[in-house]
């Protein structure tokens, strides 16, 4: 059978066939496709799409590291690992825990390395949750922590972060936490808000946490990019918390290595045990010789860091001064590489129709905002990645200008 026929058939039989007995989990019923995945499809098959999508840089990985990974794989690195990573890799990130954050953390015990930050936070919660659980999330959050606290069998609780400052309310958190709350997600700096949580914030959460017994996973995937002399904190490091936090990061945005996949998860050694548990039955080990590679990224100087950081917050106020001739609204973002834009100025019936309008008639890729909220709600933002080259923000500069001329605030009809 030729390979279209077969999908024919297949397509007939899972779709068309109600004798089947081809019965899906509830939790894929109660899942969503990820737009930004979505988006990174369409981008792919559109020709002369300008990319301000999904969320990596433009820029390659650095030569040092291409050819470490290279040398890798010539030193024979192409088997398994360690299940928990490499021990020279754990040592490093090791190092680099106490060097930035300020967590001291075990390497035999306390550090797994994993396939990405996204692999970190679904085998963290699914060493924690069980039926029933609530996970509380700020809302807006990064897409996956709905489907991933489904997938691991809990219940997302919301609690907003108000636009446009992204505050939170004190007592709407703390009516959040019962008895059912087994954790809370924080992910600073935050996708797609660009909020960086203070300290009283985060003093504020560590209290709710330990009155309640509660875990916190913290994402801290983007914790090199905090701008305007502002501090990234780690929630680990508060008072008596470090046996409660569940901390995640990754190298994948520091080195523009997001294809590598490389995270890891530092935690407690009892909760890295049952971590270490999940994650060696969802994926053995993250690829051999792309960890040895991420010692040498590790090993990097603080100026690599320091250079980074000064970049993304040039082309952060780059992306504001294009939103800005383009007419839509935000506030300053203290860190990541995002820009979240407010667009119901613009009239759309939601973000997702104005997400199509800058795809398919201007050529321009974004990421419609709904994906950042709970299935069901209508949003208005669309969020602009600027990891990119100068070359492609003043094209999209220009595929804004051309789209924001045609459109009359409070008039269209879509
Ligand atoms: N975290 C990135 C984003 O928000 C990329 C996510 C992904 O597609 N894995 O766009």
């Amino acid at each position: 059978m030729k390979i279209s026929a077969m999908k024919n058939w297949l397509s007939a039989c899972l779709f068309k066939n109600p004798q089947l007995p081809f019965i899906l989990s509830n939790r894929v019923e109660l899942i969503r496709d990820s737009n930004i995945r979505d988006a990174a499809r369409l981008v792919s098959e559109i020709k002369n799409v300008v990319n301000l999508g999904q969320g990596l840089p433009e820029a390659s990985a650095a030569d040092l590291l291409k050819q470490a990974a290279n040398n890798a794989i010539d030193l024979n690195y192409n088997q398994y690992s360690n299940t928990w990573g490499y021990p020279e890799l754990r040592a490093a990130i090791s190092r680099k825990m106490l060097h930035y954050n300020g967590i001291v953390a075990n390497p035999e015990t306390q550090i797994t390395v994993t396939c990405g930050a996204t692999e970190a936070i679904n085998a963290s919660l699914l060493a924690i949750i069980n039926p029933g659980d609530e996970v509380i999330v700020f809302e807006p959050f990064y897409e996956n922590y709905h489907p991933n606290i489904i997938i691991a069998g809990g219940t997302p609780r919301y609690v907003k972060l108000q636009a446009p400052y992204w505050n939170f309310s004190q007592s709407e958190l703390a009516n959040a936490f019962n008895s059912k709350t087994k954790a809370i997600i924080i992910n600073t700096p935050h996708n797609p808000t660009g909020k960086v949580f203070s300290m009283a914030e985060l003093t504020f959460i560590a209290n709710l946490c330990k009155q309640h017994n509660v875990i916190a996973i913290t994402d801290e995937i983007y914790e090199y990019m905090v701008y305007d002399g502002l501090k990234h904190i780690s929630l680990a490091t508060l008072p008596d918390m470090q046996d409660r936090v569940i901390t995640v990061s990754g190298l994948s945005k520091t080195f523009s290595i997001t294809g590598w996949r490389l995270g890891y998860v530092v935690a407690s050694a009892k909760l890295t045990h049952a971590i270490r548990k999940i994650h060696d039955y969802l994926t053995l080990c993250a690829p051999s010789p792309m960890q040895i590679a991420a010692i040498t990224a590790l090993n990097l100087p603080d100026s690599f860091y320091i250079q980074m950081r000064d970049k993304y917050q040039a082309l952060r106020d780059e992306m504001m001064a294009i939103a800005t001739k383009a007419n839509f609204k935000f506030v300053k973002p203290q860190g990541t590489y995002y820009l979240l834009t407010d667009c119901s100025h613009f009239n759309y019936a939601s973000d997702r129709k104005l997400w199509e309008k800058l795809l398919y008639e201007h050529g321009l890729a974004t990421v419609a905002g709904y994906c950042f909220y709970r299935p069901g709600i209508v949003s208005q933002n669309i969020r602009f990645c600027y990891a990119k080259s100068e070359t492609t923000l003043q094209e999209a500069n220009r595929r804004l200008l051309a789209f924001v001329t045609n459109e009359k605030p409070g008039t269209s009809s879509v």
